[in-house]
């Protein structure tokens, strides 16, 4: 039993009127809302825990650093990575691609080395790699897309050379809310024994994640995206492989002996974590994994999926509606007529109504397109029919407004 009004009585912020009328919050691509126990769990750890973790023998610490752990430990077994070396603790999904170009980079990109991404890309999994291109000469392949906006898996075979190096794209794109087929690509990858990351920012709230299944050599995503708190992320990466990378940042925690001489530093994952981590961060972030587990992620899926369909349909009614790729669940994007995303977002928001409306940190795949931007409304848990209706009927009276 999917229960939306139980679901939603867990998020205080959704009783909000906005301008007087309830709000209907469709910006979950962007962040999502925080379930009360989350909000408490943060409240908790301050008020009853806090202290540094990992370095004291007082009471406190050693609870605090037993709960970092076991938040750790509770994200292990949530991706079904092998161990808890495996999952370092990082700001979100921006930092942990840096890390990756920055460390992996160290280690094994050099002049005329290749990275394959995507036209599909988030910003945050392009201008890393570009800022590699600049310090290292590495150069980017880019996977174009079919027609229907899939990613070319026929044009991807051909990217790969004697120097590519890593492959590195997105599960689900942040704009479109199209998954992609990433086992595939991780495969087609893996006959080249070249490795792969997956930016999972947009599929880990809305799919099960099995690291090993996937068979990714590294997974990333953001705390925030899966109703935990902001200023957490992970980093997954295969044992072998991060045992293998310099470190990334230098300072406290990483290291295991400093002498000015010589420094060695330490093993997984802390030698990834350098300074005080956010540990109430990453406490927080198991309390909204385990609120997921509690309601069912395959449940979550579902329901968004046929609430995706739902609202598609009924958008497609609308005169001069166009959309972009194929949305699976999580967000759609579209364009109506010649009104600019800008104008309808902000006519929505004084109906409550809150999308959001550019380039969505993906403008390659908006040049694609040749496009200003677009309109996306995306999805979570607790969203509603009743909310497609209000988002269906705002944009119709826009659009009469504009005739
Ligand atoms: N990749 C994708 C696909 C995203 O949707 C986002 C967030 N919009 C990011 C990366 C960056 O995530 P964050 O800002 O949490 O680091």
């Amino acid at each position: 039993m999917y229960d939306l009004q139980e679901i939603r009585n867990e998020f205080p912020i959704l009783q909000r009127q906005i301008y007087g009328k309830p709000l209907v919050y469709l910006d979950n691509a962007a962040t999502t809302q925080k379930p009360r126990c989350v909000i408490e769990a943060i409240t908790e750890a301050y008020t009853n825990v806090n202290a540094n973790v990992h370095r004291g023998v007082h009471f406190l610490s050693q609870r605090a650093t037993e709960q970092y752990e076991d938040a750790r430990e509770r994200v292990r077994r949530f991706i079904n990575a092998k161990s808890r070396q495996e999952v370092i603790f990082t700001r979100g999904t921006t930092e942990s691609i840096n890390l990756v170009a920055s460390s992996f980079g160290d280690t094994f990109l050099g002049e005329g080395d290749e990275v394959i991404i995507s036209t599909m890309e988030h910003h945050s999994n392009i201008v890393p790699w570009q800022l590699q291109a600049q310090r290292k000469g590495i150069k980017l392949r880019v996977i174009p897309l079919r027609e229907d906006a899939s990613l070319d898996k026929e044009a991807y075979t051909t990217l790969f050379s004697e120097k590519t190096r890593l492959v590195s794209i997105t599960h689900t794109s942040n704009v479109m809310g199209m998954t992609n087929p990433v086992k595939e690509f991780i495969d087609i990858a893996h006959s080249h024994n070249v490795p792969v990351l997956i930016d999972g920012a947009q599929s880990i709230p809305h799919k099960k994640i099995d690291v090993q299944e996937l068979d990714a050599d590294f997974f990333v995503f953001s705390g925030h995206k899966i109703y935990g708190p902001t200023g957490i992320g992970v980093l997954y990466g295969k044992e072998e492989l991060l045992n293998s990378m310099n470190p990334y940042q230098g300072g406290g925690e990483m290291i295991q002996t400093v002498r000015f001489e010589k420094t060695t530093f330490n093993e997984l994952p802390y030698k990834f974590e350098a300074g005080t981590p956010d540990y109430v961060g990453a406490i927080a972030l198991a309390q909204a994994i385990d609120f997921v587990e509690s309601v069912g992620i395959e449940q979550i899926a579902a329901h968004e999926q046929q609430l995706t369909i739902y609202t598609l349909d009924k958008l497609r009614e609308i005169p001069g509606m166009r959309i972009f790729g194929k949305p699976d669940g999580s967000a759609i994007s579209f364009l109506v007529g010649d009104i600019h995303p800008a104008d309808l977002g902000t006519l929505l928001d004084r109906l409550g109504i809150a999308i959001r409306t550019g380039h969505h940190c993906a403008q390659p795949l908006i040049d694609h397109f040749g496009i200003p931007g677009t309109v996306r409304a995306s999805f979570a848990m607790y969203n509603t029919y009743e909310e497609a209706d209000t988002l269906v009927a705002g944009i119709t009276r826009v659009a009469k407004m504009f005739e």
